[in-house]
């Protein structure tokens, strides 16, 4: 491999928990890539710091105020550096072989949009793309001819498995869950749960916003309409199981009876790898399983009654439209709200379902363009907002 051209490769999202896996694989093959841009938020000394270990040729932060600061940080570096919504912009155009999308929130949508353009590959991390505008997305993914490589390990898994299958011979997909550190909470536990208990996954090390999506199984939701989107299958041939060790990702269930899986140790890097190197495999030193000292999977159908979260995704998948913008708007205000301790762990998926029911008229538009999926975006939000302060029992969530 020493006599191929490295792979140009940038990574929107580089200071984050995807972000920072996906350069450990970088760093441990440096002569495999060379690193375009990097990108981050208010991480700032961090920012520098991986866009200095890696030679990245531009690091941008999405934060206008913090200019001054990555500048200063990058001195004498010679390392271009710039700040704002526009830069990420650029950022993500730089022309690039390979670009991780891993910003968090639909925030990442405009410039996942601009990696799109280039028409090469788009690993993308970023559900909530796909979630909000999952139809001008997927139809822009086509028209420039780009290569979209899932890397939330559910669908990375499906890909493997479905890779060589013609897409008609494909009868079911089904996404495993942990279950979250709450899989085997009552309501009435789950009511009294702050951040610290909700960010304490079992299994995963991530992000806090994907982690309190964990908990609450949004995040299980997000990734069915996630797969809808990517693999173009109808909802009734989605499903949900849960598998508190994390080992088998996800399971599909061919015509003939058979069923393929992917598994693995709960490791991002596995199915970042198999992104990043696509169309080959490279070494990832992380943990083999051991299934004799495993001794058993297991699995379970996830309760609806006390994960409320996922029949809500589950009924914004059926809708269509408008409708995951909204979810997913209302999501993330919630979520943030949460980890403010200015909503308790249910009102998450209560704040999300009065939502819904207030934005039915956005719900019946169909979005166009990027900018039509920010317009129902905003408004979701505001009326999410608008409603935050008089949920019942906000003041006293712990
Ligand atoms: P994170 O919070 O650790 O990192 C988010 C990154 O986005 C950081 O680099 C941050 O600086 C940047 N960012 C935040 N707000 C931004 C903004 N407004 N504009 C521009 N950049 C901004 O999140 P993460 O856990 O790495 O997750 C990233 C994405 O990948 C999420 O969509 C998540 O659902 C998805 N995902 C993560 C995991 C995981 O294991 N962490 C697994 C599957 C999917
Ligand atoms: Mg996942």
């Amino acid at each position: 491999s020493s006599a191929k051209q490295p792979k140009r490769i940038s990574v929107l999202g580089a200071t984050g928990s995807i972000g920072e896996s996906t350069l450990d694989l970088v760093g441990r093959n440096p002569d495999d890539y060379e690193v375009i841009a990097l990108t981050g938020n208010k991480n700032i000394a961090r920012l520098a710091e991986l866009a200095v270990q890696h030679g990245a040729k531009l690091a941008v932060t999405a934060d206008a105020g913090s200019y001054k600061d990555l500048l200063l940080a990058l001195a004498g570096t010679g390392i271009e550096v710039a700040a704002g919504p526009k830069a990420l912009l650029d950022a993500a155009s730089r022309p690039a072989d390979w670009i991780m999308a891993a910003i968090v929130g639909v925030a990442g949508l405009r410039p996942t949009l601009r990696a799109v353009k280039q028409g090469t590959a788009v690993a993308l991390a970023n559900k909530e793309c796909l979630v909000s505008g999952g139809e001008i997305f997927m139809r822009e993914v086509a028209r420039h001819g780009a290569t979209l490589l899932p890397v939330d390990s559910e669908h990375s898994a499906a890909r493997q498995a479905m890779t060589g299958t013609e897409p008609d011979k494909i009868e079911s997909v089904c996404l495993t869950a942990s279950g979250g550190p709450f899989r085997t909470w009552s309501v009435e536990q789950m009511a009294e749960a702050g951040p610290e208990q909700a960010l304490k996954h079992p299994n995963w090390s991530m992000g806090a916003k994907v982690t309190i999506d964990s908990a609450s199984l949004m995040n299980k939701g997000l990734e069915l309409i996630e797969a809808h989107h990517l693999f173009a299958l109808p909802p009734e041939k989605l499903c949900v199981l849960v598998h508190p060790q994390s080992i088998v990702h996800c399971l599909v269930q061919m015509t003939d009876g058979a069923v393929l899986a992917q598994l693995s140790c709960p490791d991002m890097r596995t199915p970042i790898a198999y992104s990043l190197a696509w169309p080959e495999r490279m070494h990832v030193p992380n943990e083999r399983i051991d299934l004799a000292t495993l001794g058993s999977l297991t699995f379970e159908a996830p309760d609806p009654e006390r994960f409320p979260a996922l029949r809500l995704a589950k009924e914004v998948l059926d809708t269509g439209g408008g409708a995951g913008a909204v979810l997913n708007a209302a999501n993330e205000v919630a979520v943030a709200a949460f980890l403010e301790k200015r909503l308790g762990f249910l009102g998450i998926a209560g704040l999300v379902e009065t939502t819904l029911v207030d934005c039915a008229d956005l719900i019946a538009l169909t979005a166009e363009t990027a900018e039509d999926v920010y317009e129902i975006d905003e408004e979701a939000r505001r009326r999410a907002r608008d409603r935050l302060p008089r949920w019942p029992g906000a003041d006293a969530a712990n």
